[in-house]
């Protein structure tokens, strides 16, 4: 099992010796390594099982470093950015020779965001390299937001594991790109599409791929997913459907009379607290004894898109 603590001198001797360490950040925990390192990037691949052509995003603590890596940062997007970061909010800026193709699975842009958690933002203050850093998990499985699911699932694979207590987001960064004039939504995440449209005083367009193709990064049907089949609808209805099974419930406001094994996201109802709960209760109804997951969608305003598209992608199957 890998150790515990908050040393972030110790975090940074690993990553400066090419190492992997877990990071927390407000979204979820990133397995982090050195980006402009190619062997260090591999390994997270590797312990992740992660396939080569998932695009990995960097992490970094400012502008000013920023600029080191790029060869452009459009103007609508450094001021999105100024206003948001320290936060959830990934764009992608076209990358320039020290950014390694593995990190980017070859395109020719790249990923980048400052994320806000107090640890990882002084360990990267302390870094004169950007993280290359996805959901510390094994791919497709539930992101986790705790430092014990971290150590859980790869606590053999590596040395170390920030430990910043629960992510208070929850689930993964919305990504922005600036293509033809324009804010393009990639994926929705922790920043909704109503503040980035507040914020840039222009309307933004979705383009949500849901395909498997492995051509189009990252954006796979099933993601996020339990190892027990999930299914998402109306709950008495999935109820009744399934009758005889030991069935274990995630419900959005209101619990549900005479189940045993359920969990609700948000009683009083607020997208915020039930994204932050989303995955960690995932991962306990995986964990516990029901043979089947049921849940029902949230209401689709605010971090509520966000949350439906993780419960598409976590219910899918083919
Ligand atoms: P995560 O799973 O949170 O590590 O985020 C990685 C995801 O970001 C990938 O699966 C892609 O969907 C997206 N991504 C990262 N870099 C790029 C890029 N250069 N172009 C398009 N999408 C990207
Ligand atoms: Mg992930």
């Amino acid at each position: 099992m890998a150790i515990l603590g908050t040393d972030i001198a110790h975090a940074k001797q690993l990553l400066e010796q090419g190492q992997l360490v877990a990071i927390p950040t407000e979204t979820v925990y990133g397995l982090a390594g050195n980006a402009l390192n190619p062997d260090a990037v591999l390994s997270i691949f590797k312990a992740k099982e992660r396939p080569s052509f998932d695009p990995l995003i960097v992490h970094t603590d400012s502008i000013e470093k920023i600029e080191r890596w790029v060869t452009h940062f459009p103007k609508a997007l450094k001021a999105l950015s100024t206003a948001v970061w320290p936060g959830p909010l990934t764009i992608l800026l076209p990358r320039n020779e020290l950014i390694a193709d593995i990190v980017t699975s070859g395109l020719e842009t790249v990923g980048i965001r400052i994320p806000n958690h107090p640890l990882t933002l002084s360990l990267l203050q302390s870094l004169d390299f950007p993280l290359a850093a996805p959901s510390a998990n094994p791919f497709g499985y539930i992101s986790p937001t705790q430092a014990a699911h971290v150590n859980e699932q790869l606590g053999d694979l590596i040395p170390y594991i920030l430990d910043g207590g629960s992510c208070e987001v929850g689930i993964e960064s919305t990504i922005v790109a600036w293509e033809n004039n324009q804010l393009h939504v990639l994926r929705l995440g922790g920043l909704s599409v109503e503040v980035i449209e507040n914020l840039s005083h222009q309307k933004v367009t979705l383009h949500l791929n849901q395909s498997s193709n492995p051509h189009a990064p990252g954006m796979l049907k099933s993601h996020y997913a339990p190892r027990k089949p999930l299914y998402i609808g109306d709950i008495d209805q999935l109820l009744k459907q399934h009758t005889g099974k030991r069935i274990g419930v995630l419900s959005f406001q209101h619990a549900v009379p005479d189940i045993n094994i359920q969990r609700t996201l948000s009683t009083k109802g607020d997208p915020h607290e039930a994204s932050k709960n989303l995955f960690r209760f995932l991962r306990e109804l995986d964990q516990s004894d029901a043979e089947i997951l049921i849940s029902e969608f949230v209401p689709e305003f605010d971090l509520g898109r966000a949350i439906n598209d993780r419960l598409r992608r976590a219910a899918y199957s083919e």
